[in-house]
């Protein structure tokens, strides 16, 4: 039986990566640095992955060194996946220290324990690298071979991680590989991440929850995929003979404007986009769901400048061929059946909280 370590496990692809290792016939190990009941609690995902008698949690933290030796040391693992990061790029402006501490840094000390600990022969590590990488991107599509701008302290610190895993494997031939994923996501996206703060926005203000959902950048693009995807790459990059980065893409850039509308149109509701900058705002325009009482010319989408960032990442659209070619991979999703997926899972995340507090206040 293969054993895995993966810190970051209590994330978006933490939960999905775990998920395909347990059904693989993997013993799953996962840095956890808090008590897990409170995002067990979220998703059934996660109760099924903590739930299993082959996932072991270990207490730790990617900014602590000793910590990830020790967990290195007594687990051994044949794969590592380094997923833990401080991944909010807004927030990295406000903690810029910290990003580089878990990011950059914590990357440096799982490759310098597998190497202290003379794992290196057995020991295979992936480094979540990202499109972030890109920034001010100075080609489209971006592969492989694009050279990186960063744009922000999360992304800077990602190059560090990136870089550090390219030389560790020149220097000491170790098995580590970047796999450069552009955005991807899913229900159990975190919720201040734009597709899900959206899909939880059209739930809130179609179940008539909230009114208006306030946004920063309409125009910014990205190129977004399925989480259980992508992490099928991750593993299908620590499967190679040779160790490689690949870009991880659908190829398939969407503006936010255009997620928002998508959103809305999966559930029969078409939107307007009227005004520029601040003054954009998305109305009703018509709506064929009789589920729905939604008043035609209602504003339901608006800008808060508070929103936008201090170097924004305008576009991102990878190119991945390199991946279908050499690890035959293909993403099953498409940005229609993301959204779907995600507004649907969503709408009843809502519709039980209502019913939850319902009951809650009538016991
Ligand atoms: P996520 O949902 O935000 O999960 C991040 C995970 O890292 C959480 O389990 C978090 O733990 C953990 N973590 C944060 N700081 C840590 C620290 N100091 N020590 C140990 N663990 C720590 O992110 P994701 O979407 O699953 O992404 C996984 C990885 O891929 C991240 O490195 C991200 O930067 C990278 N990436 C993501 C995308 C994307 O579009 N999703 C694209 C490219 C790259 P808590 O639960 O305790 O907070
Ligand atoms: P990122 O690509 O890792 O920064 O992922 P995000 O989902 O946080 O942001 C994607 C893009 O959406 C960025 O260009 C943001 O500027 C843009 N955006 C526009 N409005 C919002 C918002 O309200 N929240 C977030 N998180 N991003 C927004």
């Amino acid at each position: 039986m293969k054993k895995a370590l993966i810190t970051g496990i209590t994330g978006q692809d933490g939960t999905y990566l775990s998920e395909l290792l347990l059904r693989k016939g993997y013993e799953v190990h996962g840095v956890n640095r808090r008590q897990l009941s409170a995002n067990i609690a979220q998703n059934d995902t996660r109760c099924i992955a903590a739930s299993s008698s082959n996932i072991h949690l270990h207490y730790g933290d990617l900014t602590d060194s000793m910590n990830i030796t020790s967990i290195i040391q007594k687990v051994a693992p044949d794969e590592i996946y380094n997923l833990g990061a401080m991944s909010r790029v807004k927030v990295s402006f406000e903690m810029p220290e910290h990003a580089a501490n878990a990011d950059a840094i914590g990357m440096l000390r799982i490759l310098e324990a597998v190497r202290l600990l003379g794992l290196q022969k057995k020991t295979r590590i992936y480094q979540a690298s990202s499109s972030e990488l890109y920034g001010k991107a100075l080609e489209t599509p971006q592969s492989e071979t694009t050279p990186f701008y960063p744009r922000s302290p999360y992304a800077v610190a990602k190059l560090y991680a990136y870089w550090i895993a390219v030389n560790y494997r020149e220097a000491y031939g170790m098995y580590a590989c970047n796999g450069i994923l552009f955005n991807h996501e899913s229900p159990l996206r975190g919720e201040m991440f734009v597709s899900r703060k959206i899909t939880l926005g059209i739930s809130a203000i179609i179940t008539g929850q909230q009114e208006c959902l306030y946004m920063g950048n309409l125009n910014a693009k990205r190129d977004w995929g399925h989480a259980k995807d992508y992490v099928e790459a991750m593993w299908l990059i620590l499967q190679q003979p040779e160790p490689e980065d690949f870009v991880i893409a659908t190829g398939e850039t969407t503006s936010i404007r255009d997620f928002i509308k998508i959103g809305f149109d999966v559930l029969g509701i078409k939107i307007e986009f009227r005004g520029e900058d601040e003054n954009e705002i998305g109305y009703i325009k018509a709506c064929s769901n009789p589920n729905y009482q939604l008043p035609i010319d209602k504003a339901v989408i608006k800008v808060d400048p508070a929103y936008y960032r201090p170097t924004e990442v305008d576009m991102m659209q990878g190119n991945s061929t390199k991946a279908r070619q050499k690890l035959n991979w293909t993403p099953k999703y498409n940005v229609r059946q993301l959204a779907e997926e995600m507004v649907l899972a969503d709408i009843r995340f809502k519709l039980n909280m209502t019913d939850n507090k319902k009951s809650h206040f009538a016991g």
